[in-house]
């Protein structure tokens, strides 16, 4: 007899074995252990731990009568800001009209996908949800090889050879700087160097740069600069403006990818329409800068550096082995040293490690193969962001210096949290 037209034999097969995305998982653990009375700390979603700057709340306030469904594209003067924001803050050179608003950056990555007809390039380890996103679509995707000698950079040479093994497919390579998880970014010569492969075997590159803000040292750098024609430029404000459950992002496309943005924006009036109208009209505030929105961010990036920092090097000295620390709010330690070791605790792949790390320390992390890592290696992803960013910001707006003493005061369970981790490694 053939199955009910109901029943779960007519799921879509692409959606087969797909679980919820690891970010969202482990903090739904984290909130269930803690429901139970557990003591955890929270490393493993990665969002700002800052509020959203008081003059955007403000903004958002002013505008919430507004009620009218927007274009698909979103507010005028919103993609206005957005581009001239990215032109004085990021050296990018792009029109008005080829700006799309969209509820989320992940969102708009989705929609990227389900347009464009290629295979999915992402270097291993990246951000979670892009290959699920391919796999939901039904596309292939292809794991670009790169190593921590390397600082897990992805290296022209590793492009090329996988373009150059099937000349004149379409591909979407995704490059995501400062990086999740790994908190590294690239030189512009790098982005040079993988900017002159991309254009000679025509890839689209979709450069999420949305912890472009959030580089320690303020450094600013894009792929875009060197290859214009074939990047769209993913940001938002869930990162540097703290406003991740406002769910708004941004892709700005060149001329020439206008009808890649154009069909896109065809999904988006027949599926969500258009974004909260009253967060697009605070998003225009949080564009456009000012004093006080330099100030917060430069406040952010300051903790987020020394913090950063500070947990990489207790780590190292315990003996795990870390890239370098460029940007936004993660480290990717790995444990490899630590194999023996950890064997003898049953611990031989990175699923075994962060569920024995939360089981021991109640230090929740996240698996490094959640990132596209082979499981049998010895890493995972801690975002050191449980700490009150709204307290941290009035401390350094009170003048004091952002030093290990501002640590130990306004960070403390952070600094608490690599500890267990470091102890509970050399134990
Ligand atoms: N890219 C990366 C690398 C991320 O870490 C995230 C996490 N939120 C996103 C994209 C999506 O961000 P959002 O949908 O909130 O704009
Ligand atoms: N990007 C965040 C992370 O990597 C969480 C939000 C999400 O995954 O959508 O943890």
């Amino acid at each position: 007899m053939n199955p009910s037209p109901l029943s779960a034999p007519h799921l879509n097969p692409n959606l087969l074995g797909l679980m919820p995305s690891a970010t969202l998982a482990i903090n739904e653990r984290s909130n269930e252990l803690i429901a139970q009375g557990r003591t955890i700390f929270k490393l493993g979603l990665g969002q700002s731990p800052f509020p959203v700057p008081t003059v955007v709340v403000d903004a958002l306030r002013a505008a919430a009568p507004e009620k009218d469904y927007l274009h698909v594209r979103g507010l005028r003067p919103l993609r206005e800001t957005v581009t001239e924001f990215l032109h004085r803050r990021h050296g990018i050179e792009r029109q008005r009209r080829q700006v799309l608003v969209g509820p989320g950056s992940k969102e708009l990555i989705f929609l990227t996908q389900l347009a464009y007809a290629g295979e999915l390039l992402v270097p291993s380890p990246s951000w979670v949800s892009y290959a699920p996103q391919a796999r939901i679509i039904g596309r292939r995707v292809r794991w670009l090889p790169t190593d921590l000698a390397h600082d897990w950079k992805l290296r022209p040479e590793t492009l090329e050879e996988h373009c150059h093994a099937a000349p004149g497919l379409p591909r979407l390579l995704i490059l995501n700087y400062p990086g999740n998880p790994t908190g590294v970014s690239y030189t512009e010569d790098e982005l040079a160097a993988l900017a002159a492969v991309a254009r000679r075997h025509q890839v689209l590159v979709v450069s999420d740069e949305i912890y472009a803000d959030l580089d320690h040292s303020g450094r600013t750098a894009s792929i875009s600069h060197h290859y214009p024609e074939g990047t769209i430029v993913s940001t938002g404000l869930s990162k540097w403006c703290g406003a991740g459950g406002w769910r708004l992002g941004l892709f700005s496309f060149p001329e020439e990818l206008e009808w890649l943005c154009a069909a896109m924006a065809v999904i988006g009036t027949e599926t969500f329409t258009s974004v909260s109208t009253p967060i697009q009209y605070a998003a225009i505030r949080a564009f456009q800068g000012g004093p006080e929105i330099e100030q917060y961010v430069a406040a952010c990036r300051n903790i987020l550096g020394v913090l950063g920092r500070h947990s990489r090097s207790v780590l190292i000295t315990a003996g795990c082995r870390l890239a370098r620390l460029d940007g936004a709010f993660y480290l990717f330690p790995d444990f490899e040293p630590f194999r023996e070791k950890l064997a003898a605790r049953g611990v031989n792949g990175s699923a075994a490690l962060a569920e024995r790390l939360l089981q021991d320390t109640g230090v929740a992390t996240i698996p490094g193969a959640a990132f596209g890592r082979p499981p049998g290696e010895l890493n995972l992803r801690l975002s050191y962001v449980n700490f009150d960013g709204a307290a941290a910001l009035a401390a350094v707006a009170a003048g004091e210096p952002v030093d290990e003493a501002f640590l130990r005061r306004h960070c403390p369970e952070t600094l608490a949290a690599i500890d267990r981790m470091a102890d509970w490694a050399v134990a």
